[in-house]
């Protein structure tokens, strides 16, 4: 799938004010600076999409962007950011969740994971809250170019080891640099995969 049209469509905290649930819809989120913003405007050949921010915990909206005209491309707040208080991050919480529980349109959740760091216990403790709920996810890890193969493969064998003590399958997964657009073409084409597995039934 290549992208051709990519469009903001609305933000908001409130899942019940997103656009109406037709078309299928992907959802990126991860740790604060893990280069969510970065990943979106590489997949979507777009430089501006979603704001690359140098100031951690700054998006605290749930972002809809059209695709094709086909799908909604959702970018989350990112979690983990020490610096906000934690009724701030409590409320993110409760949104966030909610819209990941109830949004029905809501295929697949791709799940931002810096590869230079060794397995962080909130990114566990979120996938591990995603697999319990029932909500389908995909790893994407991010910032490979900063390390060398034999750390990388050190870091996603330690997730991977750390996921199977919880489950017996792993989650897909992919390698991602948003300079060299590394992961672009895998994640479109898990993406075109579902959606035409999947059609929408809109009538019923
Ligand atoms: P977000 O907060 O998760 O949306 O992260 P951003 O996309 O704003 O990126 C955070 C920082 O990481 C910025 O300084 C980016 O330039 C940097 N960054 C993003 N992607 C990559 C990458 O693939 N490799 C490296 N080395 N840095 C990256």
């Amino acid at each position: 799938m290549e992208i051709t049209k990519a469009a903001f469509v609305i933000s908001n905290t409130d899942h019940k004010k997103c656009p109406a649930p037709t078309i299928p819809e992907y959802a990126f989120i991860g740790r604060s600076n893990v280069g969510k913003s970065s990943l979106i405007n590489m997949i979507t050949n777009h430089s501006k999409l979603a704001k690359v921010s140098g100031q951690p915990g700054k998006t605290q909206l749930i972002n809809h962007f059209i695709i094709n005209n086909s799908w909604y491309l959702v970018d989350l707040p990112g979690y983990g950011y020490a610096k906000v208080s934690k009724t701030m991050r409590s409320k993110w919480q409760k949104f966030i969740q909610d819209y990941l529980l109830l949004r029905t349109n809501l295929y697949c959740v791709f799940v931002l994971i810096d590869s230079r760091l060794e397995p962080q216990k909130i990114d566990l403790e979120f996938m591990q809250w995603l697999g319990e709920n029932g909500i389908p996810f995909v790893i994407l890890f991010t910032k490979a170019d900063k390390l060398s193969k034999s750390v990388l493969a050190k870091n996603i064998e330690g997730y991977k080891s750390e996921l199977l003590k919880s489950w017996e399958t792993l989650p897909i997964y992919y390698i991602t640099l948003a300079e060299t657009k590394m992961g672009k073409t895998e994640v479109l084409e898990f993406i075109a995969k579902i959606n035409i597995e999947n059609p929408m039934n809109n009538n019923s």
